[in-house]
């Protein structure tokens, strides 16, 4: 049957359904909960910033926990204590093996009402064409239900038991850094303890009929450079002033801008693949009374970029071309680099989540879309950041995902929307990925990101891994370091990382 039959088929069964119901039975059906409708609850709530209503986010989300039986804890990290993190547990039969985490944040950008067609946190639904209206509705509301509503139909449809235990995560603050957030949930006792093995966190509406996935995300810099350079009358022509030290490299930046955006426009590279570099400000001029002092040469000059490159650029080569090109010492330039989050993992290897086989997790999660009736296209790195950087920073792999095929990419746009069928689409694509993943029991072999991986007995079991406290950095004993009580390692695990650091782990000595 077309869609469009389908439609006027349901269309019909409505009407028909509304004439004979009587005023009390209409009025059951439009209070009725249902997936469409908990979205809608979940939109009003107002979490944008700078005044995010987190309790009354947490408290909407406590109670769905509560009608399917999930347990369930609030953390807190910031001093205030005003910036909860809920955490749900679905407990697994087997909770020896690493768990999985479903993570999504609680907290949007703010929006401006005037500018859009129905108000940001209304959640207005379009009778004609299904759309939600509402900031949040695609960045990432929608994955934060989504899970719940799987997680529901799994239990009470399907009578689905996992194997692995699921855990999923309501974190403050991704979209202001999240150091409150996810940042300092990375370095918890709490977090130690899901002993996880996988995560999947937010990825990006995708304008075709194919699901996007993200396996890195690109990493931010903030750089500002200096010049200065002697003063002088506004008519006097010389060398080395400071705005001219200052425009000649700015022109340098703009001829690399150029040549990496050419790239893009020849299709020889993808928009994250590629070094942005985009001016951000100009600092410079001699105030006065009606603008700037007009025939003064300044003494200082400065300007700010924003920088963004992928973990298969290499920081240290960047950083050497911004010392030696973009604000050299020769032309009285100083610069600053302010890092927006970590760039290699705690082993020193890029932030990347290996997309082959070599990563079970990657065919298992590939798979489960394809079962659902999805498709996926080719693994993409993430333009901008997510919390997923922290979790890939322990070295576990992570994929970013949120099922929004055939939709306009609206995060922080205005009239961001989701249609009510790529919503529930996207429920029962979950159903299938959250059904195979927590019933996932082997192999002994996982990769845990490029080139480098780990063979174990049964699964992967991990202590504390955050900043070295494994020991590896100082190059000690793989074992050194994991908590009491975990599960032995295996004899055959692999101890070289062969492509980043290529260092050999010695040979497990049996400390655990
Ligand atoms: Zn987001």
């Amino acid at each position: 049957m077309s869609n469009h039959r389908v439609l006027q088929a349901s269309v019909l069964f409505l009407s028909l359904s509304l004439l004979s119901a009587t005023p009390h039975q209409r009025e059951e059906e439009t209070t009725r909960s249902t997936p469409i409708t908990r979205f809608q609850q979940y939109l009003r709530i107002n979490t944008a910033h700078p005044t995010p209503d987190y309790s009354s986010a947490i408290s909407f989300l406590q109670s769905q926990s509560h009608s399917l039986n999930l347990t369930s804890q609030i953390l807190h990290f910031s001093p205030s204590k005003t910036k909860p993190l809920l955490l749900l547990t679905w407990p697994g039969s087997n909770p020896s093996l690493p768990s999985i985490l479903l993570n999504s944040h609680l907290d949007s950008v703010p929006a401006e009402p005037a500018k859009w067609s129905h108000p940001p946190f209304s959640a207005h639904h379009s009778p004609s064409d299904g759309k939600i209206f509402a900031r949040g509705a695609q960045d990432d509301k929608c994955i934060g239900l989504q899970y719940l509503e799987a997680i529901r139909i799994l239990k009470s449809e399907l009578g689905f038991e996992p194997i692995r235990t699921v855990h999923i995560s309501y974190v403050p603050d991704e979209e202001i850094g999240g150091f409150d957030g996810m940042m300092a949930f990375v370095e918890s006792k709490e977090f130690e303890d899901l002993n996880l093995g996988f995560m999947l966190d937010e990825g990006q509406a995708s304008v075709t009929d194919e699901y996007r996935v993200f396996y890195a995300d690109r990493s931010p810099w903030h750089v500002v450079i200096r010049a200065v350079g002697m003063p002088g009358h506004g008519s006097r022509m010389y060398d080395g002033s400071a705005m001219e030290n200052l425009m000649k490299s700015i022109e340098v930046m703009s001829r690399f801008r150029e040549n990496q955006l050419d790239l893009v426009k020849a299709g020889l590279a993808g928009f994250s693949d590629v070094v942005s570099v985009n001016p951000v400000y100009l600092k410079a001029g001699i105030p006065s009374s009606d603008g700037f002092v007009m025939n003064i040469q300044p003494s200082e000059a400065e300007a700010g970029f924003d920088i963004r490159f992928s973990p298969m650029t290499d920081p240290d080569l960047l950083k050497k071309k911004i010392a030696d090109e973009w604000a050299p010492a020769s032309r009285n330039m100083t610069f600053e680099i302010t890092e927006k989050g970590p760039l290699r993992d705690y082993l020193g290897r890029p932030l990347m989540t290996a997309t082959n086989d070599s990563n079970p997790w990657w065919s298992i999660f590939k798979e489960a879309v394809e079962e659902a009736g999805g498709k996926l296209s080719k693994p993409e790195i993430l333009a901008s950041t997510t919390d997923a950087r922290f979790i890939r920073q322990m070295g576990i792999p992570t994929l970013g995902f949120s099922p929004m095929k055939n939709t306009p990419i609206l995060l922080h746009d205005h009239n961001e929307f989701l249609k009510d069928t790529v919503y529930l689409e996207g429920i029962k694509v979950y159903v299938s990925i959250i059904k195979s993943l927590s019933s996932y029991e082997g192999p002994a072999s996982v990769q845990l990101s490029y080139g480098y991986s780990l063979k174990f007995k049964s699964g992967v079991r991990r202590g504390r891994v955050g900043h070295g406290s494994l020991g590896l950095e100082q190059g000690n004993k793989f074992v050194d370091g994991i908590k009491e009580g975990s599960s032995r390692v295996g004899p055959d695990q692999v101890k070289t990382c062969e492509t980043c650091c290529r260092r050999e782990y010695e040979p497990d000595s049996g400390v655990y």
